[in-house]
């Protein structure tokens, strides 16, 4: 009783200490899946360095999941013991139809937590929506204060649109609001102390993001741009007293507190910090691939089955279950080399 009371609490904080998920969806390695990641479109209004090449080509309609087709596999994986669902991309919320799409994966009977990943360009106008929608958490990326970096970052980005954002999710009343900033030695690398600040300034939590090499970009050298997670600690020493803590959002997050203040600060780490072992999660791309791993290609056309066989719900479920022996042990990131993973983090989801 006492336990299942601080699973709760823990659960209604957002935070849980890593725990075996009660998920019928299991793993070569045993680790259960409960955890489901949804890339609804692959477009955006920015065009991130990381993210995007500049001149990209989006997919055409046809080939993308419609809103109904990612509510079918969306209640296949909850009825089949997922947990927590993200709705990511692309930017989640240039896709028309977005907040009924909320409303029907929010109200799956089961599942504990919805979330979106969004970079806060339309909260001002769509913060109260979203959370009106089901929404409780929500992260929001932001990398850097600096309006000329941000333009130079994101290369079609308004800092003010976002700031504006970030201040109208926190008067929507969210359960938690998560910054996330992908460090770029030589972009940002500098700032992080000044991201911490805000982020406590606004009883947020922020997670910083190494770079991950999804898809060929230009205009930077992945290798050079490294900036491990360990020297962006030895940076916040200065100014904030982090305390590591075995606290989990469900992700690939490293948490520590800050003391004196509610803050976490995360570190999600592929290269420096590998945490594949406690992986739990699974995306559904947005040409609706299942995708077992994010750094491997290992995957099942979804798309395939729902077009060939509408409605079919014992043979979904089933195709679910079955690719499960397709998860890799790991991901196979490598800085060192031009991108193993030809597809970008837009199509597949944050
Ligand atoms: N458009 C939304 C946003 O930017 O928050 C959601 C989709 S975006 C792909 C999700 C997250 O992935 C963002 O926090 C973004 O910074 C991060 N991201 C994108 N490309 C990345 C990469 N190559 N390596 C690491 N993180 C990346
Ligand atoms: Fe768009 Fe998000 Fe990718 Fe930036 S990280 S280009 S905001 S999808």
């Amino acid at each position: 009783m006492q336990d299942s009371f601080m699973r709760d609490s823990l659960m209604q904080d957002g935070l849980m200490q890593k725990s075996v998920s009660p998920s019928g969806l299991v793993d070569r390695f045993g680790r259960g899946v409960n955890y489901l990641r949804v890339s609804i479109t692959d477009r955006c209004d920015f065009r991130c360095v990381y993210c995007m090449a500049e001149d990209m080509r989006f997919l055409p309609r046809s080939e993308v999941l419609s809103l109904e087709e990612i509510a079918f596999v969306c209640r296949a994986f909850v009825e089949l013991g997922v947990e927590k669902i993200r709705i990511t991309g692309g930017e989640p919320l240039v896709r028309q139809g977005v907040l009924s799409l909320l409303q029907q994966v929010g109200a799956l009977p089961g599942l504990r937590e919805l979330t979106m990943t969004t970079n806060g360009s339309q909260l001002p106008r769509m913060a109260a929506d979203v959370r009106a929608a089901g929404v409780r958490r929500l992260n929001i990326s932001l990398d850097t204060l600096n309006p000329a970096k941000f333009k130079a970052m994101t290369r079609t980005g308004d800092i003010e649109q976002v700031l504006m954002g970030i201040n109208a999710a926190r008067a929507a009343g969210f359960e938690r609001i998560k910054l996330n900033a992908v460090i770029l030695k030589g972009f940002n690398h500098d700032e992080a102390a000044d991201l911490v600040g805000f982020a406590v300034e606004r009883d947020l939590d922020i997670s910083f993001i190494e770079e991950m090499p999804l898809g060929e970009v230009s205009g930077h050298d992945r290798e050079l741009c490294f900036y491990p997670s360990q020297r962006i600690r030895e940076d916040l020493q200065g100014r904030f007293s982090l305390t590591p803590t075995e606290e989990s959002s469900g992700g690939p997050s490293r948490y520590y507190r800050v003391e004196g203040a509610r803050t976490r600060v995360g570190f999600i780490s592929p290269h420096s910090e590998n945490f594949c072992a406690s992986c739990n999660r699974v995306r559904l791309t947005v040409a609706g691939r299942l995708l077992l791993c994010l750094g491997n290609e290992d995957s099942v056309d979804l798309k395939a089955l729902l077009r060939e066989y509408p409605g079919d719900m014992p043979r979904l479920k089933q195709a679910l279950i079955d690719a499960m022996v397709l998860k890799p042990e790991r991901h196979q990131f490598n800085i060192y080399e031009q991108p193993v993973i030809f597809r970008h983090m837009s199509m597949t989801g944050g």
